[in-house]
């Protein structure tokens, strides 16, 4: 069974959602109530070396993103992050990089206002498990499950600019600043999620590709999506990519870490204010449709017929 299958299962098998839960398995973040006012949001993620990074990485890059991938799901909830615990396996001890690292992690922690509460260190090949712990207002997250058709569709920053980065270095090559950064450095959209809260009728953070990411909002809301591939925010260094690659790497490349969420046209002022105030890009790509699955529209206005598949463990 692939990834998303195993989860599926290992939903099916429990009968009742639980005490307390909110929202649990399916979205960026579990949603737990924890008093009449507040609901805690609760997500983790795992960075193993092989599978998501390689030994290349320097440490304090490798501390930043651990947690900033994390934040990235608490932005998808709308959510404002609190908390984060830890738990770091490692072959050997080596005093310098355990310091590197954490000084990446901590000072995006202290960024965002996040405290590191608990943890785990053990030996062991280096993986690196964070959860991190936010807040909403009862009945505020934002889920993947709220689109409705006519929605406008809406991407944050660039895309496929990680992915790029990713294939320069598999090439042995030297990727440029923006995508390293992209790779290395991805900000988490934590204060745009949070501005979202009450207007985006849903939300997702791209971490598997951008086609991927908006047909689990599309599944998970009983609905359909049409993007443009040329409206699709493009950074200037993967412009200078040929078309065919530019659009694999923008639709599927994964690791993105921008917000796509969906938003109705009577709110599209929301979207000029919220560039200006947060000075973030905001890009409409297409809309929510009747159907199901992501429809994609090439350079040529026909509907792509084989569009790249995202990321997928165990496929
Ligand atoms: P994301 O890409 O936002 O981190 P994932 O695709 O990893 O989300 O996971 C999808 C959903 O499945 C999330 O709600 C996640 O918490 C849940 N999930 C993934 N793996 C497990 C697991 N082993 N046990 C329980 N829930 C899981
Ligand atoms: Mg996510």
């Amino acid at each position: 069974m692939a990834e998303f299958q195993l989860i599926e299962w290992l939903r099916s098998q429990q009968s009742n959602k639980g005490q307390g839960v909110t929202l649990g398995i399916g979205d960026d973040g579990a949603v737990l109530r924890i008093s009449p006012n507040q609901e805690l949001v609760i997500s983790t993620d795992t960075l193993n070396e092989g599978v998501h990074f390689d030994k290349s990485i320097a440490a304090d890059d490798l501390g930043y993103k651990a947690l900033a991938v994390n934040l990235s799901d608490l932005a998808a909830m709308g959510a404002s992050p609190a908390w984060a615990l830890l738990s770091l396996s490692m072959p050997f001890e080596d005093r310098a990089w355990f310091e590197a690292f954490s000084s990446g992690f901590l000072n995006l922690a202290s960024e965002h206002g996040v405290s590191l509460v608990g943890g785990d260190t053990c030996g062991g090949g280096l993986s690196i498990g964070v959860t991190v712990l936010g807040t909403v207002n009862t009945g505020h997250a934002i889920t993947r499950s709220g689109a409705h058709s006519g929605d406008l569709v809406v991407v944050s920053g660039t895309l496929g600019d990680a992915a790029l980065a990713f294939s320069r270095l598999q090439a042995l090559e030297s990727p440029a600043p923006t995508s390293f950064n992209a790779l290395y450095r991805p900000v988490p959209r934590v204060a745009l999620g949070q501005s979202l809260v009450g207007k985006a009728s849903s939300c997702i953070d791209i971490s598997d590709g951008l086609l991927a990411d908006l047909g689990h909002i599309a599944d998970a809301s009983n609905c359909g999506a049409k993007i443009e591939i040329a409206r699709l925010p493009v950074s200037r260094e993967l412009s200078a990519c040929n078309r065919p690659e530019r659009s694999r790497l923008q639709l599927s490349g994964g690791e993105d870490y921008e917000l796509c969420f969906s938003i109705s046209p009577g709110k599209r002022d929301v979207l000029d204010k919220l560039e200006k105030e947060l000075n973030i890009q905001l890009t409409v790509i297409g809309e929510i449709t009747p159907g199901s699955g992501v429809e994609c529209i090439d350079h040529d206005g026909c509907v792509m017929k084989q569009p790249p598949r995202g990321f997928e463990h165990f496929k």
